[in-house]
């Protein structure tokens, strides 16, 4: 490809979902966009999670992200059908409500809590949730178990099919004209007079604004432009059951059946490195709870286990940033990228294409981690 040929109004560094969202809000206000991705082996918690549009829970400490993550999952909708009409993939969104369980009076006690004083915050967007009791739950959830002592219900959740939903997004970018460039796992940002030169194996691309969502690849990257990403990976571990005839209409925090009929069974978060490998006394945790909520699944088979790495900042919240010192270069990473992906579709895009990032998303700016530590 000739020097011309590789530079892009905007490239975008990493394919995930993150990358992805953002690049196909870009679509329009742009002419040239890149998606610059490392091979096939990489980190991806994209092809990893657990898929759920989760809401309640969200905002606890910060509610600008309970207000951000609200919006998304109203906007998914949107996403959903535009991503059908535009590539054929059916995401597969639902959004019935979800449901997380409890297990003892100790555990309705502290989430009834933390929901109330979450709720209570101020801007805190006052989305609807119940306290569910057995009885109730088990109206709504038939084959609860009998260890199950309450539930948090909050319409407002759902799940979607994350694989399908990373097919549509790079679907729609190819069917609308941006460049997918695999093994350009990116590995030095040089700045220059109002374009960036992005250095890879597979050649140099350079573009007027860059966009960094390469998840975990984003605290070495993120320096070469004057930002700041503490992001570290956190493992999650997922077991799935075989197929079986629907029976489980609302997403629960550790357990979900797919469009497909599997039930995939979640929830572990562990600080163990860069290891993306599974552990059976994690496995056999989740696998526990799983039939203490459904007994039924006791004689389930497992058909298959995987672990991933979220992209985990020191506080939890994402992290969306432009940078001062090299203008045109934005960051944005966040470890619920299923959640946010209409968010950074219809907001955070348009708003990077701005070249100016929104005052909504100024609380997720790295700056909040430049507190000097006290000695
Ligand atoms: C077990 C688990 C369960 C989860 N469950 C949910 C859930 O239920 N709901 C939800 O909303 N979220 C969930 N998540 C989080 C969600 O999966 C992530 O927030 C999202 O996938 C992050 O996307 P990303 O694009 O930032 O990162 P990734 O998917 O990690 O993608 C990063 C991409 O950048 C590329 N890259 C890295 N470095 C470079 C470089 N130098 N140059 C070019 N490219 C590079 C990588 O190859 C990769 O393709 C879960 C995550 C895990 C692990």
């Amino acid at each position: 490809m000739s020097e011309a040929a590789r530079h892009y109004d905007i490239a975008v560094i990493g394919g995930g979902l993150v990358g992805a969202a953002i690049a196909y809000g870009l679509h329009g206000r742009a002419e040239r966009i890149a998606v610059l991705d490392e091979g096939d082996v990489a980190f991806r918690a994209s092809r990893g999670n657990f898929g759920l549009v989760w809401v309640q829970s969200k905002g606890h400490g910060q509610p600008a992200y309970g207000v951000w993550t609200f919006g998304s999952a109203q906007a998914w909708p949107r996403l959903a059908s535009e991503l059908r009409e535009l590539t054929g993939v059916d995401v597969r969104l639902q959004q019935p409500g979800g449901i997380s369980v409890l297990l003892s009076d100790a555990e309705v006690q502290s989430r009834v809590a933390y929901m109330r004083r979450m709720l209570a915050q101020p801007g805190m967007p006052q989305y609807e949730w119940e306290l569910l009791d057995p009885a109730a739950l088990r109206a709504l959830v038939p084959g609860i178990g009998p260890a199950v002592v309450g539930a948090i219900h909050c319409r407002h959740d759902g799940h979607v099919n994350p694989l399908k939903l990373l097919r549509a997004l790079h679907t729609a970018l190819k069917l609308r004209g941006a460049h997918y460039l695999p093994q350009h796992g990116v590995t030095r940002i040089v700045p220059g007079a109002g374009s960036f030169r992005l250095e890879t194996p597979g050649g140099s691309v350079t573009a007027e604004r860059i966009v960094l969502a390469s998840g975990l690849g984003n605290a070495e990257l993120a320096p070469m432009v004057g930002l700041n990403a503490p992001v570290r990976p956190q493992r999650g571990q997922i077991l799935v059951l075989e197929r079986m005839q629907p029976f489980l209409r609302y997403p629960i925090t550790t357990l979900r059946q797919t469009d497909e009929g599997s039930v995939l069974v979640a929830d572990s978060q562990e600080e163990a490195g860069f290891r993306d490998t599974i552990g059976l006394p994690v496995l056999a945790t989740l696998a526990e709870r799983a039939v203490l909520t459904f007994p039924a699944l006791k004689e389930a088979r497992v058909v298959r286990t995987w672990a991933a790495l979220r992209v985990m900042s020191k506080d939890g919240f994402p992290i969306y940033a432009q940078s001062t010192r090299h203008p045109g270069a934005f960051l944005a990473t966040c470890h619920s990228g299923v959640t946010l992906a209409a968010a950074h579709a219809y907001h955070l895009a348009p708003a990077i294409a701005d070249g100016r990032l929104p005052s909504k998303v100024e609380p997720f700016s790295s700056r909040r981690f430049d507190v000097p530590a006290v000695a």
